[in-house]
């Protein structure tokens, strides 16, 4: 028994810190864990699980138009938005109990409060100073706000899943996921919806096609972008607010949403004290173990800024509790993660986009096919899917693959472990279809579309 407190202290309850405490408990640690919020983190409270919730709620539009073209006369329909936020807070709030209690079985003590370092193998949490042997920093982060005029008006994700009222008229700012993803969700909602993004596409760092795609695909459902601008300032007007962009266009608006970038909730954990090393984004560097430069101080998650996403703060949390405390040595592996933007329509992504394949591996094939969703075939409904696969010519290796269209996600999460597993155009190729599917156009797509 060390003269510590306990094996290990972990400051926020999310994704990575709470897979780390229970593994690490289950492998005997003694553990206790401290959370300032709710547990569960920005997955569950803020984040992915309440998105695919209201992106859920979001299609049922779009189905209930598409059900005329198959002989369905679905008759007036109605959408109550209270509706929507009492489910969905029923729904975490059932996701906060489970979390709770697979901690609790396996005897992790749960502290609310916010948790501080305070010195070597210290930390405080309000009035209580708790040592332990080893400290994770878990503590994710936050949504950030560029300073200007009216900035004071303008709401996050974090408060977009409990506003009062749906509103009307929707600004979005951002050209990132979260920003496609909301106004994805506004528009199916029937609200008016306007993108402001400074670039000239969304998606910025994906592929080159499946930004040209979703932009015109979301263009086409009635999301009315502003590309190459940005707000210069937000005033409030009778009954709602006036955005002003900086070519003097101004937007009638009801909610001006911000999704424009996350900043690692650094600030304030006392890591100067602790003599943690972070950089000027405020994220903490660590080694391929989540090692901090403090040889006890360990960290997962948003709050390392590697990949911000559940899953991986959720095996970096594990890879950490085997390593630390279950003798099983297991260094990060970030290689060929697979994402998806749950906008309308979604995207699903693994390996490289054409640009960096391009770099990185220099003479690639390319095979891309755009087509009509066979659903759409009696709907009438305009606009086309995208599949796109990237392979290494010289070992016919794919390594990259990106879909645009129904179900993205699901169908790129099955081929990942394909991509994952480093297999080439050919096993694709040796795999027969699933017919009539979508993803069966990944295993027969015979000739590249350019050199
Ligand atoms: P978090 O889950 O953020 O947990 C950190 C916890 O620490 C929080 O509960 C916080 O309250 C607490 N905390 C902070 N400081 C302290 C302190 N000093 N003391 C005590 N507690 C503290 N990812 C996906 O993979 N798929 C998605 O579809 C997806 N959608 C998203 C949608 C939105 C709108 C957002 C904002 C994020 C989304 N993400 C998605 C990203 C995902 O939520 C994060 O990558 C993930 O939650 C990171 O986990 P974490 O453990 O690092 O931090």
């Amino acid at each position: 028994m060390s003269d510590f407190d306990y094996d290990l202290f972990v400051i926020g309850a999310g994704s990575g810190g709470v897979r780390a405490a229970r593994i690490s408990a289950g492998h005997g640690a003694r553990v206790a864990i401290c959370e300032e919020s709710r547990l569960g983190g920005t997955c569950v409270i803020r984040g992915c699980v309440p998105k695919k919730l209201f992106t859920y709620a979001a299609h049922f539009s779009e189905d209930f138009e598409d059900a005329a073209g198959y002989g369905w006369n679905v008759g007036a329909t109605e959408f109550s938005w209270p509706g929507l936020i009492r489910a969905k807070d029923r729904e975490i709030a059932r996701l906060e109990g489970l979390y709770r209690g697979s901690l609790e079985r396996v005897g992790v003590e749960i502290m609310h409060g916010r948790g501080r370092l305070v010195g070597s193998h210290r930390v405080q949490v309000g009035d209580a100073t708790i040592s332990a042997e080893k400290i994770l920093l878990a503590a994710g982060g936050h949504p950030w706000i560029p300073e200007f005029d009216g900035a004071e008006h303008a709401i996050t994700s974090n408060e977009a899943f409990d506003l009062e009222e749906l509103p009307r008229r929707v600004a979005v700012v951002g050209g990132g996921y979260i920003a496609c993803e909301f106004a994805g969700i506004f528009n199916g909602l029937g609200s008016e919806v306007h993108q402001v993004y400074r670039g000239d596409r969304v998606l910025r760092g994906f592929d080159d096609d499946v930004r040209r795609v979703l932009g015109r695909e979301m263009a086409a459902r009635g999301v009315n972008f502003h590309f190459e601008r940005n707000v210069v300032r937000i005033d409030r007007s009778d009954g709602g607010y006036e955005v002003r962009l900086d070519d003097g266009a101004r937007i009638m608006v009801d909610c001006v949403l911000y999704a424009t970038g996350r900043v690692p909730n650094s600030m304030g954990l006392g890591l100067d004290e602790a003599g943690v090393e972070v950089r000027a984004d405020g994220s903490i560097p660590v080694d391929e173990c989540s090692r901090t430069n403090v040889d006890h101080v360990f960290a997962v998650g948003d709050i390392t800024h590697r990949i911000n996403l559940t899953p991986v703060a959720i095996h970096e949390g594990h890879a950490f509790a085997d390593t630390q405390f279950g003798g099983m040595p297991r260094p990060v592996d970030h290689d060929f993660v697979p994402s998806a933007v749950f906008s309308n329509p979604q995207v699903g992504t693994v390996g490289h986009p054409e640009h960096l394949a391009r770099s990185h591996f220099g003479e690639v094939d390319i095979y891309r096919s755009e087509y009509t969703p066979m659903k759409q075939t009696l709907t009438g409904r305009p606009g086309k899917a995208l599949m796109k696969m990237i392979v290494e010519r010289e070992a016919q290796r794919v390594v990259g693959l990106h879909v645009v269209g129904p179900d993205a996600g699901e169908i790129v999460q099955g081929f990942a472990v394909a991509v994952k597993s480093g297999l080439t155009k050919q096993d694709f190729d040796a795999t027969i279809g699933i017919h009539p599917t979508a993803a069966e156009e990944l295993v027969t797509m015979r000739v590249p579309v350019q050199g």
